[in-house]
């Protein structure tokens, strides 16, 4: 039956995919099913944001891994035969999706930006390409037409709460060869920034590697993740590479991006054009991330730095 499914580990994900998928089934008067872990009021938030039906998975063992759902969810999608599968782009989601589309013989667009329905009813998605010079257009001539998308690429969606939809629950997987065999919280240093509505980050400006104490005052002040410029954590190993934003590093799309100290090259730019508001400080007036900031301060970070942190401590009285 045609329609669009979405599949997301959290429900903040789920709701932006339903943003997306919401726009793609009105056009063709088909369901939207949410697949999600059965977790508090999960279902009830998704109808809420326009799925028509939701497909629960029940919690697994703790020794059993998200993949364990893959030959489950592939069964349902063979009998179901949906047009469009979004998955959201978390570190499982995507190692999931790829997995998923070989096992279902299709095509995967990863990284996702936008997709919309041309008029003979193709779906072209979109994805950035050469470092973020070039918009690729994909288009997939398997079914269904499967993406990934990057956490924060869309609003969620808002909560109707007069909306009604089907339940149902997937009966647990089988067990698999692979077992989870200990699970760890990731430590402060480091967190996916790629979901941080806040990032601070680290350039080469940084004379030594105290002086990142800087960058990281300011993020506790505003809520915030450190990240860096590559020559920070390749060169300089001062900060872990998946920190590093940039072509070879993650791409960011916080509300509000500081950059200290970086020049602001094609490379690093790439990975922060999603960002909603940058601000550089720099102490040359010709680095050309004034190009793309919406703020600048020209100064020496060392001197600009605790004066702005003060400023801040002020403001917040903390
Ligand atoms: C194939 C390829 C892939 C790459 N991928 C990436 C990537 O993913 N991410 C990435 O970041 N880079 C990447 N690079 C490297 C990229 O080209 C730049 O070299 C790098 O981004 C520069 O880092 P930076 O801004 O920290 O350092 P610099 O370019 O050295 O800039 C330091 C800046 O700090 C300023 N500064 C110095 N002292 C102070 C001070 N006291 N106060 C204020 N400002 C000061 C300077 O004016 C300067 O603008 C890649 C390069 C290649 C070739």
């Amino acid at each position: 039956m045609p329609g669009v499914w979405i599949f997301a580990e959290r429900n903040d994900l789920a709701l932006e995919l339903l943003t997306v998928a919401g726009g793609l089934a009105s056009q063709t008067g088909v369901k939207v099913t949410a697949i999600v872990p059965d977790q508090g009021d999960q279902a009830d938030r998704c109808i809420a944001g326009g799925a028509d039906e939701i497909v629960l998975l029940s919690p697994l063992g703790e020794d059993m891994s998200l993949a364990a759902w893959i030959p489950v969810i592939a069964a349902e999608a063979k009998g179901a035969d949906p047009d469009i599968l979004l998955i959201a782009a978390t570190a499982r989601g995507k190692d999931f999706a790829a997995r998923l589309a070989a096992r279902l013989d299709t095509g995967l667009c990863s990284n996702c930006t936008a997709l919309h329905r041309e008029g003979d009813g193709t779906i072209v998605m979109e994805r950035l390409a050469y470092g973020g010079t070039a918009v690729d257009r994909v288009s997939c001539s398997t079914r269904p037409v499967m993406a990934t998308i990057p956490p924060r690429t869309f609003a969620p969606a808002p909560a109707d709460t007069g909306r009604s939809g089907e339940i149902r629950k997937l009966p647990l997987p089988p067990s698999t060869p692979v077992r989870v065999i200990a699970r760890k919280t990731k430590d402060r240093s480091s967190q996916d920034i790629t979901e941080a509505k806040t990032v601070i980050c680290v350039g080469r400006g940084m004379e030594k590697e105290e002086d990142i104490n800087i960058a990281r005052q300011l993020a506790e002040l505003v809520g915030g993740e450190v990240g860096c410029t590559r020559p920070i954590s390749e060169e300089l190993h001062w900060l872990p590479d998946d920190l590093c934003i940039g072509l070879s590093g993650v791409q960011v799309k916080p509300d509000l991006y500081v950059g200290l100290g970086v020049s602001g090259q094609i490379q690093h730019v790439t990975g922060i054009r999603g960002v909603r508001v940058i601000c550089a400080v720099n102490k040359d007036e010709n680095a050309p991330i004034f190009q793309a900031a919406d703020l600048g301060i020209i100064g020496d970070l060392r001197e600009v730095m605790p004066r702005l942190i003060e400023e801040l401590k002020k403001a917040t009285g903390r």
